[in-house]
């Protein structure tokens, strides 16, 4: 029997291939209905039971995280670690893709009369920035109980944060919480090793539908920007990260792919950094051995705020857009380019397609007519694969690298 590791990535090409030859046939065609039907299915099993995961996880690994970190004087070179290593590497991306977009000009040449009409027929919910921050300070505290039943991470970790400070202040007072906690993300983990067994089938079924329902004419007219896309991300994952990782803690790339290959595989599936929490934290605990007061806390934070595949592609699709209806936009205009979209990229959820709607301001910014994302949503789904799995590609190398720079080495018992 082959490992699970390696049946994810069996399971990824038979679905792409499955994928590919069922896109072929008629859409009236029975068996490609019948296919579709089946993988949509398992799919969403496979994703629900992620979600079901999700939010229990998330709160009782921030809780024990902070914790942990708290009853070892560690907490504020771990925030300040983390913190300063989701910036960094989400400026790299963006001036990789500010840098990349600036030589190739892509949609340059293009011609707009080509998606008038899908422009026309679109209507944008308009956020400005001052909106934009109200909201978000707005979502970050909540009716624990809502957030909950309403999946609302960011406000999740912000209650967890509160009670894993409190918790280790009380003391000997909340021991038993403390404990209580513990065993409660330990359980958890038992059950997410559980529903691994399901992630070869759940992911081969996502990426057969994903793959099947492509247009492919569409896909064709847009080529020159979605290879630009895909290799710029994949520059970013493959080697800027991977070095960044190798300079701090000297560890091999391919020792790093090799653990973190699951969580990959998943997030560039369900293209959902959230979805993949209970499988990133799996591999950074497991496989790469960071832990779990590190991970438990640099994950999931990573997963709501750190997105550097998706502030790439923000900041690339701006210029590709401003090309597109003939606008030059200057050197001041790019630098908003820049900042919103590390504003919009760090208020982006982690779910699917969660990129389009925060790029609305970044367009916004800079003039740029905010109903041309008509234009890039047929391809969202395409590319919101790569961009997630180097989304969830820099929470791993963060906890990483956190752990070597901020982690004394100290041990919490049952963390
Ligand atoms: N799907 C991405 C994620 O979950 C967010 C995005 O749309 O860029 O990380």
């Amino acid at each position: 029997m082959p490992s699970l590791n390696r049946l994810i990535f069996i399971a990824a090409a038979i679905g792409v291939l499955v994928g590919w030859l069922i896109g072929l046939l008629p859409d009236d065609a029975g068996l490609r209905g019948g296919v579709l039907y089946a993988s949509s299915l398992i799919g969403s099993v496979f994703i629900g039971l992620l979600k079901m995961i999700l939010i229990p996880l998330v709160f009782t690994s921030i809780v024990v995280g902070v914790a942990s970190l708290q009853a070892h004087h560690q907490v504020h070179r771990v925030w300040i670690t983390t913190l300063l290593f989701f910036a960094l590497t989400t400026a790299l991306a963006m001036l990789l893709a500010l840098v990349v977009a600036n030589i190739f000009k892509p949609g340059a040449g293009m011609s707009l009369a080509m998606f008038a009409d899908a422009m026309q027929d679109f209507e944008v919910r308009q956020m400005s920035m001052p909106e934009f921050f109200q909201h978000f300070l707005s979502g970050l505290f909540k009716n624990p109980f809502q957030a909950f039943t309403n999946g609302d991470i960011l406000s999740v970790l912000m209650f967890a944060i509160f009670i894993g400070v409190a918790l280790v202040a009380g003391g000997q007072r909340y021991q038993t919480i403390l404990q209580m906690m513990q065993e409660l993300l330990d359980m958890l983990l038992r059950i997410i090793s559980w529903i691994m067994w399901l992630a070869p089938l759940g992911i081969m079924t996502l990426l057969i539908r994903l793959v099947a329902e492509q247009d492919v004419t569409l896909l064709l007219s847009m080529l020159g920007f979605i290879v630009l896309i895909f290799a710029t991300t994949l520059f970013h994952g493959a080697v800027v990260l991977p070095a960044l990782l190798y300079a701090v803690t000297r560890k091999s790339p391919l020792w790093f792919f090799r653990g973190s290959r699951e969580a990959l595989v998943t997030a560039f599936a369900t293209s959902s950094s959230s979805a993949t929490i209970p499988i990133s934290l799996r591999c950074a605990e497991q496989n790469l051995g960071v832990p779990r007061r590190i991970a438990g806390f640099v994950i999931p934070l990573g997963a709501t705020v750190n997105m550097d595949g998706t502030a790439l592609y923000e900041a690339a699709a701006a210029l590709f857009v401003a090309n597109l209806i003939g606008v030059e936009l200057t050197l001041v205009q790019q630098l908003v380019v820049f900042m919103t979209a590390m504003i919009a990229s760090a208020g982006a959820p982690g779910i699917p397609s969660a990129g389009m709607v925060t790029m609305v301001m970044v367009l916004q910014a800079v003039g740029l007519p905010a109903e041309a994302i008509a234009i890039l949503l047929p391809i969202d789904r395409l590319l919101d694969t790569v961009r997630t799995a180097v989304n969830v590609e820099g929470d791993i190398i963060g906890s990483l690298v956190v752990q070597k720079l901020a982690d004394d080495g100290a041990e919490y018992q049952g963390a």
